[in-house]
């Protein structure tokens, strides 16, 4: 099985009587550890998009298979079930749990699989080294800049070794060291087998990838093989 497969994905948000297509009927198949970048303007359906091949959205019409499973099958537990064992998510906003420590918040995806507390820990506090936050792990996420409170989604996103992580817009917060720092990550991340999937409008991101998947108007504009990467 590819791990994303999209067969005539439509989505249309419906507001009072107004309707909005943002995704317009895609077909797009990416294989195991293929590094993704997709990419188009504002509007043009990219969130959208990545939300569906997330699964915590589903299409209006058409089907989309993640690791072969037809998302629109699974109910809500299913789905968080599905998303915890085989999917990490890096949303554009962080959605960390502003109570919560670093170190705690890294630790949530493994509390909710049921990893024991010390084995958590340990695995938490080795992703934040990861992301170069080391030093920062007993700090809550106001206490963080934009682009740290962006690695601890990174690494949070990672606590569960998903095999598909999505990202919206991974370096859009972060100054060009971080950024550099990152790019490294996930390139590790892509060598060690992980399928990446980022929206992004950086250029330098979009170089990386293998692939570049180009939406306009809800639709693939163009999917082109990087040379380069
Ligand atoms: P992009 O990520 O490329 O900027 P989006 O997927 O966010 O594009 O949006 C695509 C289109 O769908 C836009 O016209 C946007 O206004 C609309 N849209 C996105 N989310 C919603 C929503 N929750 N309700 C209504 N319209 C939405
Ligand atoms: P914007 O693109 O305007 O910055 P947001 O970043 O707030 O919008 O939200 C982007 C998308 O993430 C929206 O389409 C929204 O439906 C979705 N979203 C918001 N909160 C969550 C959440 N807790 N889990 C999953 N998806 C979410």
């Amino acid at each position: 099985n590819p791990v994303i497969h999209c067969e005539q994905v439509v989505r249309s948000y419906t507001m009072g009587a107004a309707s909005v297509q943002a995704v317009r009927g895609i077909d797009l198949t990416i294989g195991r550890g293929e590094f993704a970048a997709i990419t188009g303007p504002s509007g043009c359906g990219k969130s959208t998009l990545l939300h569906l091949l997330g699964a915590v959205d589903v299409p209006s019409a058409g089907r989309v298979l993640v690791n072969g499973r037809d998302t629109a099958q699974l109910n809500d537990a299913d789905a968080t079930a599905f998303r915890l064992r085989h999917i990490g998510f890096v949303f554009q906003r962080f959605y960390l749990m502003p109570t919560l420590s670093a170190l705690e918040n890294v630790e949530l995806p493994l509390a909710e699989a049921g990893v024991p507390k010390v084995v958590r820990r340990r695995r938490a506090a080795e992703l934040l080294g990861y992301v170069g936050l080391g030093e920062r792990r007993d700090h809550r996420p106001t206490q963080l800049s934009g682009g740290e409170q962006q690695r601890v989604a990174i690494a949070r996103a990672l606590a569960n070794e998903p095999a598909l992580l999505l990202a919206d817009e991974p370096t859009g917060e972060l100054d060009a060291a971080t950024g550099e720092t990152l790019l490294q990550l996930f390139g590790q991340l892509h060598r060690d087998g992980t399928t990446l999937v980022f929206v992004t409008h950086d250029a330098v991101v979009a170089n990386t990838a293998q692939r570049v998947i180009r939406l306009l108007d809800g639709r693939v504009a163009s999917d082109t093989r990087n040379p380069r990467a």
